[in-house]
């Protein structure tokens, strides 16, 4: 099956290069000229990847990004950013929001449909619907089972969401705000040290004994999940 990609881009001739060009590479094209109509086509039908360009009438390129991340649907959706030259800021605020990459503009369509790629590849850490994957950790998700090279992990509910939220996006950093909205909802209540709680919780399970720590913390951002690149450090 192809792999769809919805392009958020109110620059016509833009959208024309691009769309040919991504539908060349092997994608299916569908294309929203604002905001607004990015949120109705992404609550109509599920893209496997946003494009989405920072600068956009009425809702803005950010707001979709964050209405993107707090939707139960939408929340793992991969999204990459197009972001005006120079645009340090923007780039930043872009990625803090839960873009998982952008390309400044002006930049090649080659070079975007390899950034796509790249995206893609990452994203998808599941074999099929119902199961996660990662390193050697499996989620069932129907049978709310969790196995850890091949030994059984037993998480509570709120560990679970979370272990689920991370191996949705392997490797991604999320601030403890972001892990907040997805895992206890937009209107919850809970301070971000909660985060710290469960992602402790998490670990004493998912490590046990001596297995290499998974989740990775990220000094002044926040959580990963990632393959260990050096030995567990103990300390947390
Ligand atoms: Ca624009």
């Amino acid at each position: 099956m192809k792999p769809s990609v919805l392009l958020v881009e109110d620059e016509a001739a833009l959208v024309t290069l691009l769309g040919y060009n991504l539908e060349k590479a092997g994608f299916e094209v569908r294309a929203a000229l604002d905001g607004e109509e990015a949120l109705t086509m992404l609550a109509e039908r599920l893209p496997d990847l946003v494009v989405l360009d920072w600068m956009l009438p009425k809702v803005s390129g950010l707001e979709v990004c964050r209405q993107i991340r707090r939707g139960k649907a939408t929340a793992g959706l991969p999204i990459v950013m197009l972001t005006a030259r120079g645009d340090e800021d923007d780039r930043l605020r872009g990625l803090e929001t839960g873009a998982d990459d952008y390309v400044t503009k002006p930049f090649s369509p080659k070079e975007l449909i390899a950034r796509i790629r790249a995206v893609l590849r990452r994203a998808r850490p599941s074999t099929s619907a119902d199961t996660l994957v990662f390193a050697d950790v499996r989620m069932d998700l129907a049978a709310h089972r969790v196995t850890r090279n091949d030994r059984e992990v037993h998480l509570g509910p709120t560990e679970f969401r979370l272990l689920r939220h991370f191996m949705e996006s392997p490797g991604r950093v999320f601030s403890r705000e972001q892990i907040l909205d997805s895992v206890w909802g937009p209107d919850s209540y809970v301070e971000p040290r909660t985060v710290d709680v469960h992602i402790r919780r998490l670990r004493k399970a998912l490590n046990g004994a001596n297995a290499a720590d998974l989740v990775r913390t990220v000094r002044a951002a926040g959580y990963a999940l990632d393959r260990p690149s050096a030995p567990l450090d103990a300390a947390d």
